[in-house]
Parts: structure tokens; sequence; C-alpha cells
């Protein structure tokens, strides 16, 4: 069966992942929204689909299409952070399912009114959590819960180089992306509570416009984390060589990432479309953590830091 898409968002840096993905899973994308119209990527998966500057002029389209009985059957959502749930209600009220970007939304309670709106409307809401379907990941998931009664100790460490533009876009904006351990940190709080199992402790050593670093207990680990996008906190061994080192070791043993997570929306559609998916409880988890974190009282001397903090 053919599935028919339109993608919010679309002359973003994740939305050629998308229409990839869509393309790559047999389905047609039809129409397009960004208020910028650097959207050539477009030419590369769907030329034929419609494209607006404008989200009434969208809106309009798929509400025709909807009426005339070709109603758009998911809408994927690549927009920023803080637009995700009401670009999610607009998926849903056009009787469409929507498949969202991470996060999928900045505080917990936003979730409660996206409940509200599937129950209403019978659609559902997809999260991107492509970590979930890393294989290196579901290995890990599967060594842990066969060690039920253990108790493991994380070192995370993510530093991703990003330019000053990043402080001037949106993501850097407190208010639009959720800050760093949000925008960056919210896929891996999301990948230990899935391995690890529930939270337990949430403690807070580091919090500016360009690092994040706290210390955080689950059922079965104890993790030391440390997020970055400053170059200046690469480790000296790569400094100058590559914008990125991301490190995660569960008692001392490195977690091999090869392929990073770049490639994984494919999947991720494949999964959604063969009846599986990640919905609102699966997203719950991580989105009350990042909640929480930021608006955590820093306290630098509880729990153990980790040693890029220091
Ligand atoms: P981006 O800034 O490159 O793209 C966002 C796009 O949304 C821009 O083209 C912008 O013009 C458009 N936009 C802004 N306001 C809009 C509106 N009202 N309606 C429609 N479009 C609007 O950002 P990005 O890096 O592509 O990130 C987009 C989303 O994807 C974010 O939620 C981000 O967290 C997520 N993301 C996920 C991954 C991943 O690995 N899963 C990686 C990067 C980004």
């Amino acid at each position: 069966m053919t599935n028919t898409f339109a993608l919010i968002g679309a002359a973003g840096y994740i939305a050629p992942r998308h229409m990839k993905a869509i393309k790559e899973t047999g389905n047609h994308l039809i129409a397009a929204l960004d208020p910028n119209d650097s959207v050539g990527i477009i030419d590369s998966y769907f030329p034929q689909a419609r494209f607006f500057t404008e989200f009434e002029r969208f809106d309009r389209h798929i509400d025709k299409l909807r009426r005339r009985g070709d109603r758009i059957d998911f809408v994927s959502i690549c927009s920023p952070n803080y637009l995700h749930d009401a670009h999610c209600r607009f998926a849903l009220r056009s009787d469409a399912h929507a498949i969202c970007e991470k996060p999928l939304v900045l505080n917990p309670w936003n979730i409660d009114g996206l409940r509200e709106i599937e129950s209403q409307t019978g659609r559902k809401i997809y999260s991107i959590l492509q970590l979930r379907l890393h294989p290196s990941i579901i290995a890990l998931k599967e060594k842990i819960a066969a060690n039920p009664n253990k108790i493991f100790d994380v070192d995370l460490s993510y530093i991703t180089s990003r330019g000053k533009w990043y402080h001037v876009s949106w993501k850097g904006a407190d208010d639009k992306s959720g800050g760093i351990a949000t925008n960056i940190g919210v896929h891996f709080y999301d990948m230990l509570s899935f391995i690890f199992g529930p939270l337990q402790k949430n403690q807070m050593h580091i919090r500016t416009g360009e690092r994040a670093a706290g210390y955080l207990e689950f059922k079965q680990a104890r993790v030391r984390w440390f997020l970055s996008v400053d170059q200046s906190d690469l480790p000296e061994q790569v400094k100058g060589k590559q914008p990125t080192y991301r490190s995660i070791t569960v008692d001392g043993d490195e977690i091999e990432f090869s392929g990073g997570f770049t490639d994984l929306h494919t999947d991720s559609y494949k999964h959604i479309l063969e009846g599986g998916g990640f919905d609102l409880d699966d997203a719950q988890t991580s989105i009350e953590l990042v909640s929480t974190i930021r608006n955590l009282k820093i306290t630098p001397h509880l729990g153990e830091r980790h040693p890029f903090a220091d």
C-alpha cells in the first residue's frame, strides 16, 4: 500500500532524511511547507510535490485534498522543537498521523494535550527515537536485561562542535530548542531509560549555552554525562582532526557506535509503517527528564562528576 505524506520544515537540515525515508519506503510526498524557500533539495526526491511558504495556503491545500477524499496519510514534522505540538495537532485535525522529530515537545504537559487529540481523532503521533533502532543499542539492552540485578557504571560524553550561528539560530534559544540538554541530550536520555529502566536520581553540575553535565541514576545504571557544542571541549587526541567526539562506556567498555545515528530515519519509517513506531508513552520519560533538567538547581558537589566537567 502506498501512503501519502506532507512535510513541515522542508528547508531544514533534517528534512532530506525524511524525504529519503518516504521515498525508500515506496511512499509519496504530496506537499511541503517552510517559510524559507531554499528547498531545491525537493527535486532530488519528489519534484512533483506542491510547496508552500505560508501555512494558510498549505492548510487550504491539505484540507481540499481531505474534502475530496484524498486525505494525506502522514504529516512529517521537521520544524523547530517548540512548534512540534502545534504541528502535530494540525496533522491530526487534518485526519493524518504525525511523524515528529525529537524532542516530541519541550514539556510533559504538552504531551497531555496531544493525548487528548489522539483520542478525539483516532489518529496517532509517532516520535523519531532512532537510537532505539540502533543494532548496538538493541544488543546492549539485551545484555543488561540478562543481568537484572546488576547496576552498571556508565560514562556518556558527546561533544559536537557548532559554530557561532548555533547561538543566533532557534537552536541556541532555550524557549525554542529547550537548550543543549534538551536539543542534543534527549537522544541519550531516551536511550539510557530504554536500556537501564526508570530514572531514580537526577543531579545537575553544569548548564550553560555551550555545555551541560550531570549525574543520573536509573534502575540499573549510574551515569556521569557531559554534552558540549564547544570545540574547545574536544579531547586532545581528536582536536583539529574531527568536529565530533562521542563515547559511551559501560563498566569501562566502549559501546561501538559506528555509523552513528544519522542513518536510521528509513528504519524508523519502516518500523512505523509495519505497525510499530514509538508513541506518546514511549516519549514521555525523556521529555520529563529534559524538562526537569532545564529547571533543576545546579548542585556541583552532589553525585559523581563526569571527568570532563572538572
Ligand atoms: P533547521 O533549523 O535546519 O530546520 C528547521 C526548518 O523549519 C527550517 O527550514 C525553518 O525555516 C522551518 N520552520 C521554522 N518555522 C516554521 C514554521 N512555523 N512552519 C514550518 N516550518 C518552519 O533545523 P533541523 O536541524 O532540521 O531540526 C529540525 C527538527 O529536527 C528539530 O526538531 C530537531 O531537534 C530535529 N533533529 C533531529 C535529528 C535526529 O537525529 N533525529 C537531527 C537534527 C535535528
